[in-house]
């Protein structure tokens, strides 16, 4: 009964009814024939029976506050091992990915350099080199899970800025399923973050309104300041989540997505949460899904 709030508070009302009715039946029906005792002081029982019932609410009262924080603490501990678990492996992966990558880059600036190949080969292998380098700053992200990285330094942010430079590397993306991405930023939203933390963060954000869109919709991205705050806004008409999916969002490798990973809200959280930000999902079944993300305008925080 300690354990469960409903059944104690039922019990104690059940309780509370049948001492009513034990004390009716005294007074008017048995009038101190049987329960001499009870008659003979009513008003003193009633006051020990209640006060016993008081005793009784304050000690569940505590000892299932103390539960509830001890059954919080374990999930967190619970948690964070998991996230340690999964931080050393992805790490172990991004570290594997990371050398063929430097390998297949070594090659394509050898390319570039080689005279055989025309203007228009070289600057094919220039974008190959650009991805490759996003690749890079990627996987080095995914190194930081584990060991946190000090060379990230918060630094002065444009949000204006990193919207339109992952946009525009965004839209290719979303242009091979015929989406569109709108932006719509106000001029001097600047925030205190690290630009590639920043551009991963908005580059997952994205990419998941994107790929949630069908064909045809476009997606829309907003940034205005909100008195101390910069708000970011990724607004899509796509699938749409319940209430359990949103719940669900940032837990390690939770995908609907066939060769999704799962991890990429996770490192979202991470990023938000690392800089004292805020991101809440606004979702319905079928609607589309609104994220908003909030942090504090650089101007209100000194670095
Ligand atoms: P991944 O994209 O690799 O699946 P994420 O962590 O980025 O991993 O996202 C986890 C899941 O959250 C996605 O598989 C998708 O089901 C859901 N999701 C995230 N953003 C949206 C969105 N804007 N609309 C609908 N579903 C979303
Ligand atoms: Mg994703």
């Amino acid at each position: 009964m300690f354990f469960d709030m409903k059944l104690f508070y039922f019990s104690m009302v059940l309780n509370g009814i049948l001492i009513l009715m034990t004390f009716v039946y005294i007074t008017l029906i048995d009038q101190g024939q049987v329960y001499t005792y009870l008659h003979y002081d009513l008003v003193g029982n009633l006051i020990n029976i209640i006060a016993s019932q008081v005793l009784l609410f304050l000690i569940f009262h505590l000892s299932f506050s103390r539960m509830k924080k001890q059954q919080l603490y374990y999930e967190q501990v619970q948690q964070a091992e998991r996230l340690k678990m999964i931080a050393n492996l992805t790490a172990a992966v991004a570290h594997e990915i990371r050398n063929p990558v430097t390998v297949v880059r070594g090659f394509l600036q050898l390319y570039q350099q080689d005279p055989s190949f025309d203007v228009s080969d070289k600057n094919k292998f220039k974008l190959m080199i650009d991805e490759l380098n996003t690749v890079e700053h990627i996987t080095s992200q995914f190194l930081t899970l584990s060991k946190p990285n000090g060379d990230l330094k918060p630094e002065r942010v444009n949000v204006k800025d990193v919207l339109h430079s992952v946009t525009s590397l965004l839209s290719s993306y979303a242009m091979l399923s015929d989406n569109h991405i709108d932006i719509d930023v106000e001029e001097d939203c600047t925030i205190l973050i690290n630009t590639i933390e920043f551009k991963q963060l908005l580059m997952n954000l994205i990419k998941n309104a994107v790929e949630a869109s069908e064909a045809g919709m476009s997606v829309s991205v907003t940034a205005r300041r909100s008195r101390h705050y910069i708000e970011i806004r990724i607004i899509d008409q796509g699938s749409g989540m319940s209430e359990d999916e949103v719940n669900s969002l940032g837990t390690p490798f939770y995908s609907l997505k066939s060769n999704g990973t799962g991890l990429g809200l996770m490192i979202c959280f991470n990023i938000v949460k690392k800089y004292g930000g805020e991101i809440h999902y606004h979702s319905s079944k079928g609607d589309g899904t609104t994220v908003t993300v909030r942090f504090l305008a650089a101007d209100n925080k000194r670095l």
